[in-house]
């Protein structure tokens, strides 16, 4: 069924016409047309609100935790059967190399059987607060949850947020980003084998422009929105969100800083910068895009990573071997030669970033760039770029290391790179940042809560807190009246 065409998934039924036309998907690697998939509508997208609402109100679904931990694990079966099948077709439509997609097919069933086993964990409390008055907090399913994700990781990011929503209780509506319809909906594909899931209770829309999301985020009988994407868009979408009073759990752009001290074992974080920049094509919202070096290692850290930049292996996304695949879409490669340009006028370039050359000339390739700047209130260093780019900047001590990384409206995710332990809880305790990783970069479990510090977001997934969001904390109270 998916062989080229990413149908819209509602009430359990694969809708089989296209109202409203094809929209094309693209292979960046080499820019070719694919496969296909409907355009969504606000009528399509109302009704997979409706057919969530029903499911939720009239099945076992919200009371039924075994069912829940079942289906989850069913579906984390059938992903694993398919997992390489899946990452294939990942690394075509988005791009990423094929052992960061297959990665991220394992991290995905790796996070369905981990909030299968929250399902059935969910407990509230009780309180005597004198003889026969008695208090039951229970923790209730929140309802219908819209799942809004973007496309650079389409399979993890829909994954932590509709695994915690499901374990909770809740029915979902899915809404993929418009360059991933197709790895979504062979994610839809492994639901819909799960035949103990009632129809209704996952449900997805694809969409090109604004309209799907915009029911998603408005719509009265959404109770939850569940947003993965940048921070501008987070930012319509919590305004959407006010009228109705609905919970939001955002999580958002970053720009995240690898701080270098002398201490460092360079070897490692060398290694690690490098990775934890390029991961994805530097398209993840923790991917390192600041590299922040004690004046003392300084030019030492900069030619490593000039020299490690420069033998970085680009091509195609199903190429063994190769440890760059290509931008997102011609759009996002346009864009990133800008920055490129203004980069090597505004700043100082270690290594300038190309399309590769004519070998690369199908695809939307972009080689690593790095440059230097002192400026931190630049855009350069301001905004996040989303691509094979880092800023390099020199600090003198501890304290200023803590300023410059601090010093943008973004709190991701960091990494420090010192063996001086006592350094490491300092810095650990000052960066204002959800994550802060020590000697590496980009360790994800779904055992431990991620989100955003300031513009990087609300709420946290993964871990135990991510249920906090789909669930709903109800007092009943009695009285005996003896
Ligand atoms: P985006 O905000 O443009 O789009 C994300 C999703 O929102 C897509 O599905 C898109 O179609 C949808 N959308 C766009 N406008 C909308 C609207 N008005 N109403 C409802 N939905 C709308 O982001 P993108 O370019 O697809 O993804 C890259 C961004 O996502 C980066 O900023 C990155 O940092 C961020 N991101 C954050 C995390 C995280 O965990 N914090 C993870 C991955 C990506």
């Amino acid at each position: 069924m998916f062989e080229d065409t990413a149908r819209h998934y509602i009430g359990g039924a694969w809708l089989g016409d296209a109202p409203h036309g094809l929209m094309p998907v693209e292979n960046p690697s080499d820019g070719n047309v694919f496969a296909q998939a409907p355009y969504g509508s606000a009528e399509l997208a109302s009704q997979a609100v409706m057919a969530a609402r029903h499911a939720f109100e009239s099945t076992e679904w919200a009371s039924n935790p075994r069912l829940r931990a079942t289906v989850l694990l069913n579906f984390a079966d059938e992903l694993e059967r398919r997992a390489d099948e899946i990452a294939d077709l990942l690394a075509r439509e988005n791009g990423k190399v094929y052992a960061q997609a297959r990665h991220e097919i394992t991290a995905g069933y790796s996070e369905a059987r981990y909030y299968a086993g929250i399902a059935r964990n969910v407990f509230g409390r009780t309180f005597e607060s004198g003889p026969g008055k008695m208090s039951l907090m229970t923790r209730e399913p929140a309802g219908v949850v819209s799942v809004i994700v973007p496309w650079n990781a389409p399979v993890t990011l829909l994954v932590r947020s509709v695994a915690p929503a499901l374990a909770a209780g809740c029915s979902v509506v899915v809404k993929p980003a418009p360059q991933t319809p197709m790895t979504n909906a062979a994610v839809m594909s492994c639901f819909d084998r799960v035949h103990s899931m009632p129809a209704g209770i996952i449900n997805s829309v694809n969409e090109y422009g604004t309209e799907v999301g915009t029911v998603l985020s408005t719509h009265p009988e959404i109770d939850v929105i569940s947003f993965t994407g940048s921070s501008k868009t987070g930012k319509i979408i919590m305004a959407n969100a006010a009228e109705t009073i609905k919970h939001v759990s955002l999580e958002l752009g970053g720009k995240a800083p690898a701080i270098v001290f002398d201490s460092a074992d360079l070897d490692t974080a060398v290694a690690e910068i490098k990775r934890g920049a390029l991961a994805l094509n530097g398209q993840m919202c923790t991917c390192i895009s600041r590299v922040l070096v004690l004046d003392s290692v300084y030019d030492e850290v900069r030619l490593r990573l000039r020299n490690a930049f420069e033998q970085t292996k680009v091509g195609d996304a199903l190429t063994p071997g190769v440890e760059l695949g290509p931008i997102i879409d011609k759009p996002n490669q346009e864009r990133l030669l800008g920055i490129i340009d203004r980069a090597d006028q505004e700043a100082r370039m270690v290594v300038r970033g190309t399309t590769g050359g004519n070998d690369l000339s199908k695809g939307y390739f972009i080689t690593p760039s790095m440059f230097e700047i002192d400026d931190v209130t630049h855009d350069l260093v301001q905004d996040e770029l989303f691509g094979p780019i880092v800023s390099l900047e020199r600090f003198a001590d501890e304290a200023e290391a803590i300023e410059k990384s601090n010093a943008t409206r973004y709190g991701l995710a960091a990494s420090v790179y010192t063996r001086d332990l006592n350094l490491s809880m300092r810095m650990g305790r000052k960066l204002k940042f959800g994550t802060v990783w020590m000697n590496c970069h980009n360790r994800l479990l779904a055992e431990v809560e991620t989100g955003g510090y300031r513009e990087s977001g609300i709420g946290r997934l993964h871990g135990t807190e991510a249920m906090n969001d789909f669930l709903e904390t109800k007092h009943i109270y009695y009285e005996s009246g003896e």
